[in-house]
């Protein structure tokens, strides 16, 4: 190339030549993507040749991602968002109007809650919670003007296993799209699409990126013209993703499957552990047999019963302190899904908004706490929990 004739001129840089091609997909942070011709870009617009434009509106990286989670969700069309969160409002916010009304199961992740309760009414679209386990509730919610219901399969903390089935068939019955936010369950350990979802949801955050690294959602919608609208939603909203975020995503998303069966099956010898430990009066685990819905988690999840475990100590807030203090090397952090181990304390953390009824009625007491589990040796996990569940019982007496 002649670099006499390019005079001053700053792009674009020549890439080196190279007859081979990299294993490891480009990260491609450009912005803007440049075309040949009014005509080509005319091609572009109308959909006749695939090319980028405005990376808000798609990039190579955004398209990687999405297109693996697409696979793994069985759907196709499926967008990568910024956050977790930006997903959610996508669904919200891209598929309803003034004047409707959703429903949502009364135990979602906080944040969805709260856009639900605080800023859809403002929106003029009213909302109404209730009990995912109980169809019969969920029924009694329905109203002419309800177009959405948005559950989560498992629930956080207290981990119900939601009646996704008997769900679905009121939705298809009633006319009412179905959302399910996947994140805990992931598409590994269940496929709502299988089971009648219109719209699956995903913190790419949490397990499937993996690392406590990245921020993403992702969302997907079985019927086209309803992907489009989210699409659309995403770009003039500016839900969109980065591209460094979705190349670090795709780098978690390679051993995705590897960490989740390991943490899973951890996180069932822990609860086992956990269940014979003195001081620990309560062990919530889908599959194990005295779980409250290990029936329904049996023919939803099969033997997936992923990595979350829950357990309730006995004595206050000072034997929780004392828990978490002598919980050393787990991290006591409001995230789950990370390759390592994290600890949530509801009643201090996610649930601390509610009086002290509300979260005894969802069984949220001071020493209920939440475990993630990671990818630590279980050997190491169990002799941990085992101390520190002694500290905490040497606090009560
Ligand atoms: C974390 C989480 C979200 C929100 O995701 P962000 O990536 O943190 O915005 C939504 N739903 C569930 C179930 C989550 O755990």
């Amino acid at each position: 190339m002649n670099t006499n004739a390019r005079g001053s001129l700053i792009r674009p840089l020549p890439l080196p030549a190279s007859a081979s091609r990299p294993v490891v997909t480009p990260l491609s942070p450009s912005v803007a993507y440049a075309s040949d011709t009014p005509d080509a870009l005319d091609a572009q617009y109308e959909g006749r040749v695939q090319g980028y434009t405005y990376s808000r509106e798609g990039h190579p990286n955004a398209d990687v991602v999405a297109a693996r989670l697409d696979a793994m969700e069985g759907v196709r069309g499926g967008i990568v968002t910024g956050s977790g969160m930006a997903a959610v409002t996508a669904t919200l916010l891209g598929l309803l109007q003034a004047g409707d009304h959703v429903i949502g199961g009364n135990q979602l992740y906080g944040r969805s809650l709260r856009l639900m309760t605080d800023d859809l009414p403002r929106l003029g679209i009213a909302t109404s919670l209730g009990d995912p386990c109980d169809v019969e509730a969920i029924r009694a919610l329905i109203r002419p003007q309800t177009r959405l219901l948005l559950i989560e399969a498992v629930s956080n903390p207290t981990l119900r296993v939601a009646d996704i089935d008997g769900l679905a068939a009121l939705c298809r019955e009633a006319g009412i799209l179905l959302a399910v936010d996947n994140t805990f369950t992931t598409p590994r350990g269940f496929q709502p699409f299988a089971h009648g979802a219109d719209i699956v949801l995903h913190s790419i955050t949490k397990l499937l990126a993996g690392h406590s690294d990245v921020m993403l959602g992702y969302v997907a919608a079985r019927d086209p013209d309803l992907a489009e609208r989210l699409r659309v939603f995403s770009i003039s909203t500016g839900l969109s993703p980065s591209p460094f975020d979705c190349w670090l995503a795709e780098r978690g998303l390679l051993s995705f499957d590897l960490r989740f069966d390991r943490a899973q099956a951890t996180a069932a010898r822990l609860a086992d552990h956990l269940a014979t430990l003195p001081g620990v009066t309560r062990v919530i685990y889908p599959q194990r047999t005295d779980h409250p819905d290990h029936a329904r988690a049996r023919a939803l999840l099969g033997d997936q019963g992923c990595n979350m475990v829950s357990f309730e100590l006995t004595g206050g807030r000072a034997a929780a302190n004392a828990f978490a203090r002598a919980a050393e090397g787990l991290s006591f952090a409001p995230t789950l899904g990370d390759v390592g181990t994290t600890l949530s304390h509801p009643a201090s953390s996610s649930h601390r908004g509610l009086t002290p009824q509300n979260r005894a009625a969802l069984g949220l007491s001071e020493g209920f706490f939440r475990i993630s589990v990671g990818l630590e040796e279980p050997e190491a996990l169990m002799r941990i929990l085992t101390d520190a569940v002694a500290a905490a019982t040497s606090v009560t007496g």
